[in-house]
């Protein structure tokens, strides 16, 4: 088990979350002792290994006491007040895949920050799978505007407003080359192709999540402060990708300093500032030859992106040789069992999460707004004619509502 503690007893925690399993790396579980007092306190309580090969000659630790779980569960592993957890709900490519959703991380922080790092596609029904109220994942990051890295904002955003999140979701995103290639654009012109959807939902739903509220800043800041509030400070750096633009970030909080890396060539501003973190993100492609053989690139092609455009398996070792941090994930690969061989050794233990795939969504933290039929836009006549007549077989729902909670609704 990778714990990683303080000595202030603050502890980091690492989760990640790599397909319809969830993956943890390095977590906090209550350990045998804690939970266990030798009863003696003269007599130290033996190591965790000990007490579970101690099968009850003493008496005092039985083997099936309560232990470090080799699994992690949504919703059983409160966080403390100095805890940070990092939830890894995406590590893989533009491709999408049933076994693994592109680059997404969930920071929480023991003070109630919750923090989205990327949104790629397939990772918000991973963010779904954690349970946790809508209202507390307001607040997006993003490294850059591939979609494995916010092509599934769309559905965070409107799931998300429709599940609870009864404000606007705040993103953070670099700015580009020009203003076309910036997040603000982006975002603009996403919520406009979305006009048919949101436009669908006004007078049917709590209509206050449905709105960004971007903060784009300068990709060329470096050490830039981009958020700062309730303690915990995020900075940006550039990054080397694609084209100008990409970033990566620095958390710093509680004495913790976290660093999430885009998608980056290995770059001067992250060996500078993410030295010494307590925990570093950094991409770390996949091989040149499994491109070729696995992803079908042409050999021009894979060396190309995946040593130049991206950061090669070979090369993050050597990024995470200057900067040594305590702990260090790469991502950025399909990660199969043959896949992860030189990199695996990298990551340190690993437990596998168990979800509940029948989530529904979690309880809103405040009450919804009711439906204001006043402001729905009416279907055109056209549409409207084609409605066949339910009113015989529907009342009786209605009725049953209306009855339970003591409503006069009537069907449109
Ligand atoms: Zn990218
Ligand atoms: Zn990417």
């Amino acid at each position: 088990m990778a714990t990683i503690e303080r000595p202030s007893s603050a502890f980091l925690t690492v989760a990640t979350f790599v397909g319809f399993s969830l993956y943890i790396l390095g977590c906090t579980p209550p350990k045998p002792e804690q939970q266990e007092p030798a009863a003696n306190n003269d007599q130290a309580a033996p190591e965790p290994d000990q007490a579970q090969a101690d099968t009850g000659t003493t008496g005092k630790y039985s083997p099936v006491k309560a232990r470090a779980r080799d699994f992690y569960a949504p919703n059983t592993e409160d966080l403390g007040p100095d805890e940070m957890r990092l939830i890894a709900c995406g590590t893989g490519m533009p491709t999408a895949r049933p076994k693994q959703a592109a680059s997404c991380w969930l920071l929480e922080l023991g003070n109630g920050d919750k923090f989205v790092f990327d949104v790629g596609t397939g990772s918000a029904e991973r963010i779904a799978a954690l349970q946790i109220p809508y209202n507390y994942l307001d607040k997006v990051f993003l490294s850059h505007l591939h979609t494995d890295h916010f092509g599934d904002l769309d559905a965070l955003f409107v799931g998300g407003a429709l599940a609870g999140r009864q404000r606007p979701l705040r993103v953070w995103g670099p700015s580009g080359e020009t203003p076309e290639r910036g997040t603000k654009y982006a975002l603009e012109h996403l919520r406009k192709a979305l006009t048919w959807d949101l436009d669908g939902r006004q007078g049917l739903t709590d209509p206050r999540g449905y709105h960004f509220d971007v903060t784009e800043f300068d990709y060329m800041g470096v050490n830039a402060i981009v958020y700062q509030e309730n303690g915990v400070t995020i900075r940006s750096i550039p990054a080397i990708h694609s084209l100008d633009g990409p970033v990566s970030f620095i958390v710093e909080w509680n004495g913790f300093k976290f660093v999430f890396g885009g998608d980056t060539y290995p770059n001067k501003w992250y060996a500078k500032y993410a030295t010494g973190a307590d925990l570093a993100i950094h991409e770390c492609f996949v091989a040149v030859p499994d491109m070729i053989e696995k992803f079908k690139f042409t050999p021009q092609g894979a060396l190309a992106v995946g040593t130049q455009i991206h950061t090669a398996p070979e090369a993050f070792g050597k990024v995470m040789s200057i900067i040594k941090p305590r702990m260090a994930v790469a991502y950025h690969f399909f990660k199969d069992f043959d896949t992860t061989g030189p990199i695996s050794d990298r990551i340190r233990t690993v437990r596998m999460a168990i979800v509940d795939e029948d989530v529904w969504p979690p309880p809103a933290t405040d009450k919804p707004q009711l439906p204001d039929p006043a402001a729905r836009i009416p279907y055109s006549d056209a549409i409207s004619s084609g409605r066949l007549d339910m009113k015989k077989v529907i009342q009786p729902t209605y009725d049953e509502i209306n009855k339970q909670y003591g409503l006069n609704e009537k069907q449109e």
